[in-house]
């Protein structure tokens, strides 16, 4: 089965006058979301902040045109329609899988860790977003700012004061600090996302002009300011080169939270050299603030929802954390907001 139609034919095709559906929100849960609602014949329009689809799952370009995944990592597939989609996906090109080796780095000391299936986008891990927006209403450059009672609807409103329209159900698909200003006109639903915390992550990405010896590819890096490091240029479909992508822990990243960017990228890769036991020189290395990375812990619920007032909020705070819990947020929110 083609990836678009895994989605699409995954609710009954309803007929008659449907709710308008609002997804604030273009990562993976917003719209695995849109793409279920759509297919099943609800009107739904996308906004997003961001110049494209991804969120979290994100790729930048360096200054030499190559690229890095400073987001998400790779993900993995283990729920079945998860894993359905995910192989459509790779037999359209559009995900592969990631062979690099992987282990853990502790003081130059490595060892291997347990073996995965590690599914990477193609040739970027936003090529997945990009897949689920192809073909959806979205509005790119949209920061939503309010969402208010107008009669029976919602009218939503930009942060520049630009009318953003009506809808009947909202759902904010965003970090859960950032949902909660967006589900003020459901406070307890807003509550629950206020008691969802998220940890940040300083990343860098760094460019080398000579490989970096080391047997791994990737690694979970102990006793050290990182918590990961990567040789993006080792995932299948990169352009050629030798780029890294650096994660501070959360910890690390939280107390350094405030520091520049400027500041942060020498600091990482220098831990990078403590980590590998030896010095490295990047040639390019760029720092970037992800203030809600990762959900410590998420919150036990697939996704929160109130039929009666039309306010809905997913993402990986809700189900599960990472990718895989994004998207299966996503897909039971929209169950339920059809089944409404
Ligand atoms: C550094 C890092 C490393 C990670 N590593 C991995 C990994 O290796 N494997 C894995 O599975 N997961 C990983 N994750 C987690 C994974 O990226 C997320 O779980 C997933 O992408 C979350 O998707 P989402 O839809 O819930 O939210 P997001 O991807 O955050 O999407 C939210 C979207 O909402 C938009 N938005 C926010 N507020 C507004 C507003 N007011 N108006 C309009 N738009 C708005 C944002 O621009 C964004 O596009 C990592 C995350 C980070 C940051």
């Amino acid at each position: 089965m083609p990836a678009s139609r895994v989605l699409d034919d995954l609710l009954p095709r309803r007929s008659g006058p449907l709710p308008r559906v609002a997804v604030i929100g273009a990562g993976m849960s917003g719209l695995a979301l849109a793409r279920v609602l759509t297919g099943a014949g609800f009107g739904v329009r996308v906004l997003d902040k961001g110049r494209g689809p991804g969120g979290r799952l994100s790729t930048r370009r360096s200054a030499e045109g190559g690229t890095f995944d400073h987001g998400a990592q790779y993900f993995t597939a283990r729920e079945p329609l998860f894993r359905t989609l995910v192989e459509a996906w790779v037999a359209e090109g559009v995900v592969a899988e990631w062979h690099g080796r992987i282990g853990t780095l502790t003081r130059g000391a490595v060892s291997p860790a347990k073996e995965s299936e590690r599914y990477v986008g193609v040739p970027g891990m936003n090529a997945v977003a990009k897949a689920l927006a192809d073909g959806l209403d979205v509005r790119f450059g949209a920061r939503v700012e309010r969402v208010e009672r107008d009669g029976r609807a919602w009218r939503l409103t930009s942060e520049t004061g630009e009318d953003l329209g009506l809808a009947d159900v909202v759902v904010a698909a965003v970090p859960a600090p950032q949902a909660v200003p967006l589900l003020a006109g459901a406070p307890a639903l807003a509550a629950q996302a206020g008691s969802a915390r998220l940890s940040p992550c300083w990343a860098v990405m760094a460019r080398f002009e000579e490989t970096v010896a080391v047997e791994l590819d990737g690694a979970f890096v102990e006793d050290s300011p990182l918590s990961w490091v990567a040789r993006d240029t080792s995932k299948p479909g990169r352009a050629p080169g030798e780029r890294w992508v650096l994660h501070g822990s959360p910890e690390y990243s939280a107390a350094h939270l405030e520091e520049t960017a400027e500041e942060m990228a020498p600091k990482l890769v220098e831990a990078f050299g403590k980590a590998l036991g030896r010095d490295v020189r990047a040639v390019e290395a760029v720092a970037h603030r992800w203030r809600f990375a990762m959900p410590s812990p998420p919150l036990e619920t697939p996704a929160l929802f109130d039929p009666a007032l039309g306010l809905g909020a997913c993402g990986d705070w809700c189900a599960g954390p990472r990718v895989e819990g994004a998207f299966l947020s996503g897909v039971a929110l929209a169950r339920r907001i059809a089944e409404r």
